[in-house]
């Protein structure tokens, strides 16, 4: 029996596992493909440089851009110069900042980014409102895929982000909600995984890049869990772009570019009033089921703080690109749990976004349809069926 093939209902959620991929194929990811190429999509404003508050001295925030690796010896911050930075090799954290697919490329056109409102996210560290060091990158041209970024510094922030904020549930646990939490990193972290396999350096010298499937399996395929959760990710977040319809229908897609806004707009309307969609899975997650018990506006308050820990983590990414994917997605998810939990209970104010948020959220659902698409295509190669034998 071949173990990546996934049958029946997705855990937790309302759709199973073929009609997602089969609504994911014909709908969803070449609506998304396109959406994330028009300029009102394609531009995202972040902080990259930001100090990371969990390992103030080891020097990691001050990698600021990728001409430290070439500054000579003596004008290294002092911090470089320490043998050991809290057990992190010097090389750790000099070399991956310096490899050219680690780099952001900034280029993008200007004109192109007008005003939002401004509305903090609850669910995010980063205030979205402080317009301070911020700065634009365009997407199309930074590819989320391997970076050479590994060891003992990638290694802590997934230990952190795991360890101290969603400990994985024991199969007893009876708290639904911190599930959802834990599965939804999972999920990304799945996703992530994959677009380094999908979109490997394959042999630096020749700089040949292609799908490195070992590194799918190892890392993603033969653990049937990782796939689980990146399906509910994806689910999750449809569920939020769903409910926010009404709200991405009236949204002005202004980026300048009168033909392409158009367009803009209406792929988000063929995708939140796709009448496939609609018959296929129409509540892709049910969030009315969550915060249900007695605690749980405290609880609520707690996994909000969790998210906000994960969320600050990003600015430990030492890796511009990784850090900038990172952040992305992160809001991305922190914009689909303010959809799903932060409105429409009584006394709040009515669903507001920022532009920015709305970037990350639908970036996020292409990313996390992208790996979809990857599992059920290199998945279910020959090559993966000889790995998994
Ligand atoms: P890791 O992926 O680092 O995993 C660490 C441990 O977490 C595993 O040993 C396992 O116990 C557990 N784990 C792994 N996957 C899951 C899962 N899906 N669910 C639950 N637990 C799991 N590298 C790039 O090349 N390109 C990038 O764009 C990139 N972006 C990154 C973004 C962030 C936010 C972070 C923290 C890292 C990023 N990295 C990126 C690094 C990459 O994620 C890996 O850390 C690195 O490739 C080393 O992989 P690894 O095999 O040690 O396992």
């Amino acid at each position: 029996e071949d173990s990546h093939k996934y049958t029946g209902i997705v855990e937790d959620c309302c759709c199973d596992y073929e009609t997602v991929d089969s609504v994911n194929e014909a709908v969803l990811y070449p609506l998304l493909q396109d959406l994330v190429t028009t300029p009102f999509f394609r531009y995202f404003k972040v902080k990259l440089w930001c100090d990371c508050p969990f390992w103030p001295d080891d020097g990691m925030c001050r990698l600021r851009d990728c001409s430290v690796c070439e500054c000579p010896e003596h004008e290294f911050p002092e911090a470089f110069k320490r043998p050991s930075l809290h057990g992190l090799a010097k090389d750790d954290l000099i070399c991956q900042e310096g490899k050219p697919e680690a780099a952001v490329d900034r280029t993008l056109d200007t004109k192109v980014f007008r005003g939002w409102p401004e509305v903090d996210n609850p669910w995010t560290n980063d205030d979205e409102t402080d317009n301070n060091e911020m700065t634009y990158v365009n997407l199309q041209l930074n590819p989320e895929r391997y970076t050479g970024y590994t060891g003992p510094s990638a290694r802590r922030i997934w230990d952190a982000v795991y360890s101290e904020n969603c400990p994985k549930y024991s199969s007893g646990e009876s708290c639904q909600e911190k599930k959802v939490l834990y599965k939804l990193i999972s999920g990304l972290h799945s996703s992530i995984s994959i677009h380094i396999a999908a979109d490997y350096l394959l042999d630096e010298t020749t700089n040949q890049w292609g799908a490195n499937l070992e590194l799918m399996h190892d890392r993603v395929l033969k653990h049937p869990e990782r796939v689980q959760n990146l399906y509910f990710t994806f689910l999750f977040v449809l569920r939020a772009v769903t409910k926010a319809a009404s709200y991405l229908e009236q949204a002005e897609y202004d980026s300048g570019n009168h033909v392409e806004d158009l367009k803009a707009h209406s792929l988000i309307r063929q995708l939140i009033h796709n009448p496939k969609l609609q018959a296929a899975c129409p509540l892709p997650f049910d969030e009315a089921k969550l915060w249900q018990g007695q605690s749980g506006p405290e609880l609520k308050q707690q996994i909000q703080k969790q998210f906000r820990n994960i969320s600050a983590l990003m600015d430990c990414v030492g890796c511009e690109k990784c850090r900038l994917w990172g952040k992305l997605q992160v809001l991305g998810l922190g914009t689909a749990l303010k959809i799903l939990f932060s409105v429409d209970t009584p006394g709040r104010r009515h669903l507001q976004l920022q532009r920015n948020e709305v970037i990350a959220l639908m970036n996020l659902l292409n990313r996390l349809s992208e790996s979809l698409k990857s599992v059920t295509d290199m998945g279910s190669s020959a090559a993966m069926d000889v790995l998994l034998s």
